[in-house]
């Protein structure tokens, strides 16, 4: 009687270390994909900051603009997409319907592309 009651609890046990054992390695798997992610996404932010310093520097050199200028653009720019008080405009995602702001070209909830008309998307 009693190695039946321990055999059928052991074998509860081990079914349920398995089954720790399957979510571990999909976290494991999960947390892998977000930080090749991540990496990726760093890399691109990296190309494109030398990208703008680069047009800037170009831009300057060829028009005569000066950093108080760029600044007085990005404030108008900035005031521009804002919403009420100051806050950033936000949009619906067409996809997930969530709350995101108008000047993203990527979901962030989902990954849908959204303001597809947005001149820098893709850069
Ligand atoms: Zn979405």
């Amino acid at each position: 009687m009693f190695d039946l009651f321990e055999s059928a609890v052991g074998g509860a046990i081990e079914a349920q270390i398995a089954g720790l054992t399957g979510l571990q390695a999909n976290t494991d798997t999960r947390l892998t994909g977000t930080t090749d992610r991540l990496t990726a996404l760093e890399h691109r932010y990296e190309r494109m900051q030398l990208v703008l310093v680069a047009l800037w520097a170009l831009l300057k050199a060829h028009t005569g603009l000066s950093d108080s200028d760029l600044k007085a653009y990005m404030r108008n720019v900035e005031a521009a997409n804002s919403g009420a008080a100051g806050k950033p405009a936000v949009i619906k995602c067409e996809n997930c319907h969530r709350i995101i702001r108008a000047s993203a070209t990527r979901c962030v909830w989902c990954g849908a592309t959204v303001n597809a008309g947005n001149a820098f998307q893709g850069t």
